[in-house]
């Protein structure tokens, strides 16, 4: 039996590479540097898992902003509108890799950064390769092999860690048409053999190609072309051991086609989908192993030794001991690093856990165990973990049978409005009294550096709770007196009180911990904390109606409430394991129900519930998609159907495909909806006018994610487009998501030609 990681986190215990590579893109260190605080990562990762006793240590899973991006430089698929930036004199090559991610804007040139997009479900993002017709590629940088040398000097026989060429494939864009990316497989073989070959001539005696694209639904062309490869690969190096890795999801209908390539290992990953293993067992060929991936690579939780060492055991009666591996589900990359440093947290709840560090540990002892240990030090570790786990499913801490009895009880009622649209719309109209295209924002107003500083100082005790309260007292009315001023309709409070979408709420509801550094990577230098979900969720206290009240106290027309969705709170935590994340979701929901019906309490006519997340949590296999929309559209039903028929319901999502799962968002029955559309022209706006999409929407009429001020006259444009395909006394006028990253000054003068806009777009219709 042995055991590998199949990546380890590499921003750092401590963020290390964020900081390194920040300060090298303002100038403040030079690339000798950065290379060092790179190097200095990578054996720290290499030392820790030696010293854990890992059998296969992964290299060149380190990477200075994003794996695919740097298989993108090495197979030199590098666009041609960045050949310039190598062109200039003192750039280097990760000058360049630099450009692609991020844009290049100095010396004359100004080029846009390649796209980003989610990495399958998490809440990573990598840089999107750009194919175009015939393309060619040329290895062209050495990064696998410098750190395949690096292992070599810090003892370790590494096993580098590549995209597989398929998947590398996939994840890609073409950039023109008339082509299929998978026609490109034959002119980028030959860079993966020469990568493979010079690997190999180094001494390495194990490759893993990651193959997530394995685990989810592919077309036959793609199964054909994975054929081919991985045969050409055996031919070429009938000698070197592979590991193919799948994760994310299970292999299902793929199942037999993963069995079948000619490798020497399949890694499968058994947190996401343990049905899968039965299928595999039966169906495997005698010279494949499996690898067992049976600790969360995706979440925070102390594995469960009895049940990974249940998966273990069965598979080594059918295998044999020999043809197992122990590992991770996947990259420990969407864990936190290192839960020693977190010093504060409930000890009860920290015996839980398991960060990056600690769950190389346990694949460690999970091997002895399953190799039937008698290290007295090792059965007591197996002792502890028990008593964690069976702690942890009936700690009161954890469980509350008030939350559970009140999920348990919803019924069909709780998800329905008292009255369909057409009738809440005659009710809110005559409550409201809006003018046709009115105008509104989504809800953060810039958050300065000073504003940011207040907070900061509150937190450190230099400010007392009177005096931060006095400072956001007097921000929000200024920007309540100014929306007043330039004409706004519907006016927010400005979000002053949140650091954080997520976190302002889940500091104030039960069931929910912070760490102070468990950070993870979410593209680039970009890292995020997300809140720890880990017992039954409910709401103490109302969260936002001091806020909103004290906004709406101060001026005559409407305040809209806002509040972050049940949806999105999940998708952007870690969540619990023990139960459903529907049950979580549900949970979440009725605690902002309470929060609704709070806010309409004091007088607050318009709610928002912001969903951005809701798309990005669809699954990755389309038949669970129905499933999963279904939970998800009734959460943010429970959350918002708690009102009278005259208080008004809206929802924001941003970044959103609409075409596929319109018809749950119309079932979200938000009297108004406001959406991120401006980049698109209006185009996602099809998708609503398609489905003839009954009630109120705001396309965002400007991009907020870029400085530039947009005029008047390209936001009549855009409402003009859009009464063409929706009516207009469907249509609000919004931007396209909030402020918060904005400055003010170009705050102000965009938001005062957006009103204009609408004023002379609903006299023209
Ligand atoms: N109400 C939030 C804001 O304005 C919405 C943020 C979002 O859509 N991501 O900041
Ligand atoms: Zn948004």
């Amino acid at each position: 039996m042995q055991t590998h990681i199949l990546g380890y986190p590499r921003i750092g215990s401590k963020r290390e590479l964020k900081k390194a590579c920040e300060q090298y893109w303002s100038g403040k260190i030079v690339l000798e540097e950065l290379l060092t605080a790179g190097r200095t990562i990578c054996s720290q990762n290499w030392n820790l898992q030696k010293e854990a006793g890992i059998d296969l240590i992964p290299c060149n899973d380190f990477s200075y902003y994003d794996q695919v991006l740097d298989m993108s430089l090495v197979v030199g698929a590098i666009p041609t509108r960045y050949h310039e930036v190598a062109l200039k004199k003192n750039n280097s090559e990760l000058d360049l890799y630099f450009a692609m991610a991020r844009g290049y804007q100095k010396d004359g040139l100004d080029i846009t950064a390649m796209e980003m997009t989610k990495w399958f479900d998490t809440n990573y993002h990598y840089i999107v390769p750009e194919f175009y017709k015939n393309q060619q590629f040329k290895l062209s940088s050495d990064k696998i092999f410098n750190e395949f040398a690096g292992a070599q000097q810090a003892g370790i026989n590494a096993k580098p860690v590549i995209i597989g060429l398929i998947s590398y494939l996939l994840l890609g864009k073409e950039k023109e048409e008339g082509f299929d990316k998978l026609d490109l497989v034959h002119n980028l073989l030959p860079v993966y053999a020469e990568i493979i070959s010079k690997l190999q001539s180094q001494g390495a005696e194990w490759i893993q190609f990651d193959e997530p694209f394995l685990a989810l639904d592919i077309t036959e062309k793609a199964k054909e072309a994975y054929v081919l490869v991985y045969a050409e690969l055996r031919r070429l190096f009938p000698n070197l051991k592979f590991i193919v890795a799948t994760y994310f999801e299970g292999l299902k209908n793929n199942v037999a086609l993963a069995v079948s390539l000619p490798v020497n290992v399949l890694h499968i990953d058994l947190v996401r989908n343990p049905e899968q293993l039965e299928d595999i067992l039966h169906i495997i060929p005698e010279n494949l192993s499996l690898s067992l991936g049976v600790v969360d690579g995706r979440n925070i939780w102390k594995n469960d030794y009895e049940k990974s060492l249940s998966f273990i055991t069965k598979t080594v009666e059918k295998l044999g001991s020999e043809r197992v591996f122990i590992a991770p589900s996947s990259s420990l990359l969407h864990s936190s690093c290192d839960l020693d440093f977190e010093t504060n947290l409930d000890p009860e709840i920290k015996n839980w856990l398991a960060f990056a560090k600690q769950k190389v540990k346990e694949v460690v002892i999970l091997k002895e165990l399953a190799s039937a240990t008698t290290d007295s030090l090792i059965l007591q570790d197996f002792e502890d973990n028990k008593k964690a786990i069976s702690d942890r499913k009936t700690s009161p801490l954890i469980h509350n049978e008030e939350v559970k009895l009140r999920a348990a009880s919803v019924t069909e009622q709780d998800s329905q409005r008292q009255n369909p649209f057409n009738i809440r719309k005659v009710a809110q109209k005559e409550t409201l009294q809006l003018p046709l295209f009115p105008t509104t924002t989504i809800g953060s107003f810039p958050q300065t550096a000073e504003v940011r500083s207040w907070r900061a100082k509150f937190k450190k005790g230099e400010l007392t709770a009177k005096q931060y309260d006095a400072l956001l007292k007097e921000e929000t009315q200024r920007t309540i007196r100014w929306q007043e001023n330039i004409g706004i309709d519907v006016l927010v409070h400005g979000e002053y009180e949140r650091n954080d979408m997520v976190e302002y709420f889940g500091e104030q509801l039960k069931g929910f911990i912070f760490t102070k550094n468990g950070w993870v990577q979410s593209y680039g230098s970009r890292c995020v904390k997300p809140p720890i979900i880990f017992g039954d969720v409910s709401r103490p206290e109302p969260m936002t109606v001091y806020w909103s009240q004290y906004a709406q106290s101060q001026t005559k027309q409407w305040v809209k409430g806002m509040l972050t969705g049940p949806v999105t709170i999940l998708q952007w935590s870690f969540v619990r394991d023990d139960q459903p994340r529907s049950e979580t979701c549900k949970q979440i929901a009725l605690a902002i129900r309470d929060e609704v019906q709070d806010l309409e309490k004091v007088g607050i006519r318009i709610i928002q519930i912001d969903e951005p997340a809701i798309r990005e949590g669809l699954p990755l296999r389309k038949t669970d998609w129905q499933n999963y929309l279904k939970w998800a559209v009734e959460a943010f039903k429970i959350s918002a159907s708690g009102v009278e028929d005259t208080t008004q319901i809206h929802t924001h999502m941003c970044y959103s495909e609409f075409n596929d799962i319109i018809k749950n968002i119309a079932d979200m029955d938000a009297d108004v909806i406001t959406i991120e559309c401006s980049r698109s022209q209006m185009e996602l706006l099809h998708a609503f006018a398609d489905f003839k999409y009954p009630n109120e929407i705001g396309p965002g009429v400007y991009d907020i994610h870029s400085p530039r001020v947009p005029s008047k006259e390209e936001m009549i444009e855009l409402l003009i487009k859009a009464q063409q395909v929706i009516p207009a006394k469907q249509l609000w006028v919004n931007p396209d998501c909030g402020l918060k990253t904005r400055h003010w000054e170009e705050t102000e003068k965009a938001l005062v030609a957006m009103v204009a806009a609408a004023k002379e777009a609903s006299v023209e219709f």
